[in-house]
């Protein structure tokens, strides 16, 4: 069967049901197709089972410290089934109001299955094709398996299959210490597993500052997770107790023996599968969608949005570029992918919450620069609450008084942020933050502090 839509959209996750209602509303018939789960990465192997997940290994932890509070609790133990079962819950709440919402969408006609484009704006689902006057592309990314030796000789976790473990394992060794990788890694730590990080860069999140990552690490250490940077030719092989993970790093044991690996060294697009060449639409060398400054891509009427445009990795990312086209489209507008300030949070405890550059980017961009940082021992919330690991910095260009970038690394630093990343979407100077009468007693009260510590820095 053919069928003609006004709009095709392929893909289900965070950008793809948002810009089906705004077009919908606007009378359009639209199409949109899903060959897998609503909701996308985020609602079922990303943000909300992790975040869920991370508040599980939070309770724990603070259980184990309580008694640094003055709380006496009994041993704390860990009821995995029960852990994993308010993971599930979290996706499946979410999962079904996602497919409600599309359900009650007047104009939308919903369909499963893989779609595959055939010609520039009709795509293959099945047996079918359906045509759009114009096409959007949501269709996300996945965990990408390194060309590691042995990689296909063991058994071994992604994001997707860890989420609904119901034990723990004794020793997970997680290959990528990176966002994904560290968030996975303190949580199991924290709920009784014996943890390996294995790097193959010199550190654990390497696009950060080094004074940043190097706090990150001791946090981490801190909890008893091994860490192992520098792990050139890893290699992965089976072993009685599991999987053996070669490392032949500068110092310690050349192999790490872990019941469980997780992989977790980056994302890769679901482009491959797309037909993206019979339609004529360019990617980049990594097969990411080439997009315009307002996401088309380079066939006229099809445009790329969130993760498979790599212009971010992010929800929030998604959104905005769902935002971007919609108000181009439906509202007359001009937006621009280059105007958004960038910002993401590491949900480690403490989290670290980043805004803009980071002072390394800034400088390598040629900006001469302020700066001031200060440490969460001298904040007063953090202090009260017991949680002082971690430092806050602010990095401004000299000449213009704008903030570059900020990185919070501490208790509440995943919406302290915020404060930084208002100011530099309204473009005002960082003399305004001195001005803000912040509530007493939050993390956010010690920006202005910042903002009137900030001094030149020579090279
Ligand atoms: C472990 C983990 C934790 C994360 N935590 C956070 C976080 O805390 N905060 C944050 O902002 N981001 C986080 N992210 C990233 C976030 O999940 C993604 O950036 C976001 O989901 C991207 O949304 P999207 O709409 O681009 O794609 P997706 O959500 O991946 O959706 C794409 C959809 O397209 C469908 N699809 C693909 N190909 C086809 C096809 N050919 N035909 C039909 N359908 C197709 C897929 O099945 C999928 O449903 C995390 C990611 C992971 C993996």
């Amino acid at each position: 069967m053919k069928r003609r839509f006004d709009a095709v959209i392929v893909g289900a996750g965070q950008a793809g049901p948002a810009l089906a209602a705004r077009l919908t509303k606007a009378g359009q018939s639209v199409a949109l197709i899903e060959r897998h789960l609503v909701g996308g990465t985020c609602v079922n192997t990303g943000c909300k089972p992790t975040k869920t997940l991370v508040a599980s290994a939070y309770a724990a932890h603070m259980a184990r410290r309580a008694a640094e509070y003055g709380v006496i609790t009994g041993e704390v133990s860990i009821d995995m089934p029960t852990i994993a079962a308010r993971a599930r819950k979290v996706i499946l709440d979410s999962r079904h109001g996602n497919e409600a919402w599309l359900e009650g969408m007047h104009g939308l006609t919903f369909i499963r299955g893989h779609a595959r484009f055939v010609a520039p704006r009709v795509l293959a689902v099945g047996d079918d094709t359906v045509e759009g006057d114009r096409v959007f592309i949501n269709v996300g990314g996945r965990a990408r398996i390194p060309d590691l030796p042995g990689v296909h000789d063991v058994p071994y976790l992604t994001n997707s299959t860890i989420i609904p473990l119901e034990s723990v394992p004794a020793h997970l060794v997680i290959v990528g210490g990176s966002y994904i990788g560290l968030e996975f890694a303190q949580m199991y730590r924290r709920f009784g597993a014996q943890v390996t990080v294995v790097e193959q860069g010199p550190s654990l999140i390497s696009r950060e500052d080094p004074d940043v990552s190097a706090a990150v690490e001791e946090i981490l250490k801190a909890e008893g997770i091994a860490i192992r940077t520098d792990a050139c030719c890893i290699r992965l092989a089976k072993h009685g107790d599991g999987v053996s993970v070669g490392v032949d790093c500068r110092d310690g044991s050349p192999e790490v023996v872990g019941s469980h690996v997780l992989l977790a060294v980056g994302r890769r697009p679901n482009t491959d599968d797309l037909g993206l060449d019979v339609a004529g639409i360019r990617t980049d060398g990594r097969g990411y969608i080439e997009v315009d400054s307002g996401l088309q891509t380079s066939v006229e009427g099809v445009w790329a949005l969130g993760d498979c445009n790599g212009r971010g990795a992010f929800t929030h990312t998604a959104w905005n570029d769902y935002e971007i086209v919609a108000a181009n489209l439906l509202d007359g507008q001009s937006r621009r992918v280059e105007d958004r300030v960038p910002g993401y949070a590491l949900y480690i405890d403490p989290p670290l919450g980043r805004a803009g550059l980071t002072e390394t980017q800034a400088r390598a961009a040629g900006h001469a620069i302020e700066m001031a940082t200060r440490p969460m021992t001298r904040v007063g919330r953090a202090v009260e609450k017991a949680e002082t690991q971690g430092f806050m910095k602010l990095v401004v260009d000299a000449g213009s008084q704008r903030i570059l970038g900020a990185s919070i690394l501490g208790t509440g630093g995943d919406e302290a942020i915020h404060g930084i990343l208002d100011l530099m979407n309204a473009d005002q100077p960082v003399s305004m933050l001195k001005w803000a009468v912040p509530i007493h007693p939050t993390v956010s009260e010690l920006l202005p502090t910042l903002a009137g510590d900030v001094r030149p820095v020579r090279d």
